[in-house]
């Protein structure tokens, strides 16, 4: 029996240690990703459910680390948030985007947004807004054609939370609440923040056609939108039954695998021309 409890113990001593291994090593190589030119942005398309044209592309980080292989952002962005590199790696995700989205135009494409995820480190940064404008004046993006995505958790601090997003608000950009539904919601925050649009996260949106809670919580929150007068995009939408459904219930936007997997700028190009030309 006592054998057996030490090998119980090397098992999870041995497996805490692999984990604080892996985490010291993406740390680590995290610190050189900007300067070796690991990270690229990839854009996954959003789309009117009426018209089926792109109307933004949100921009998702990917990390392929020379030594470490591809890395996901669930696994590293976390990281990046509690080493505080998440500033340098937010700086170069907002400046890449807005290049990348005006480099479309410039190349004759119609004018769309780009999406950019915020974390909340970022969010509070007092210089936020100074940066947002020097990256604009930069690389010479419209600030209509930006819009950030941050998380409920985000905006726990309401009333720091208000004064940003009033002074990201006069820039002229647009917002959006990302994950919709699975942080702390109060409707009356939601009324009195000036944003623009909610994304109801994929969690609620996938089995939508086979989940009846999920259906009424998707519909609610949707008529919701529209008496709060905000966009509103499902998430996650990876079938036919599925975008059904958003439709009947009168979803304005919708995004997912049946649209698009996320690709490289390039391909993305392309699938802002395809959708151009039907
Ligand atoms: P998110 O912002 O909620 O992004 C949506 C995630 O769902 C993306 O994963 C996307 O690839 C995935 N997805 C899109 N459509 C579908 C679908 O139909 N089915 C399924 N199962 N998944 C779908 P990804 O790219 O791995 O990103 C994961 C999370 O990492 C993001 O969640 C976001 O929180 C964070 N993240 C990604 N890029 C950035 C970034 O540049 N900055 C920050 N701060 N966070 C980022
Ligand atoms: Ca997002
Ligand atoms: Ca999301
Ligand atoms: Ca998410």
């Amino acid at each position: 029996a006592k054998d057996h409890g030490r090998n119980h113990y090397e098992f999870y001593s041995s497996s805490l240690n692999e984990r604080l291994h892996r985490r010291m090593k993406i740390e680590q190589h995290l610190r050189k990703a900007i300067e070796y030119n690991e990270f690229v942005l990839y854009y996954q398309p959003i789309v009117d459910a009426a018209t089926r044209r792109i109307v933004s592309m949100e921009s998702l980080i990917r990390w392929d680390s020379q030594e470490l292989g591809r890395v996901p952002p669930v696994e590293f962005i976390p990281i990046a948030e509690e080493t505080g590199i998440i500033q340098k790696i937010g700086e170069w995700v907002l400046a890449e985007a807005c290049r990348q989205n005006k480099a479309w135009q410039s190349a004759g494409l119609s004018p769309i947004t780009v999406t950019v995820n915020l974390s909340s480190k970022q969010f509070y940064d007092p210089h936020l807004k100074e940066l947002i404008m020097r990256i604009l004046h930069e690389t010479g993006l419209a600030s209509e054609c930006l819009e950030l995505e941050i998380t409920e958790s985000t905006t726990m601090d309401v009333g720091m939370a208000m004064d940003t997003l009033r002074g990201l608000k006069e820039l002229g950009l647009k917002i959006a609440i990302d994950d919709f539904g699975t942080g702390y919601s109060s409707f009356s925050y939601l009324k009195e923040f000036p944003i623009d649009k909610l994304k109801i996260d994929q969690s609620f949106v996938k089995d939508i056609h086979l989940n009846p809670v999920n259906a009424a919580i998707v519909d609610t929150i949707v008529t919701m939108t529209r008496h709060l007068k905000l966009q509103v995009v499902a998430e996650g939408v990876e079938n036919e039954e599925v975008l059904d459904t958003l439709e009947r219930c009168g979803c304005g936007l919708v995004q997912g695998y049946l649209f698009s997997m996320p690709v490289d700028g390039e391909k993305a190009k392309h699938l802002i021309l395809s959708h151009e030309l039907d």
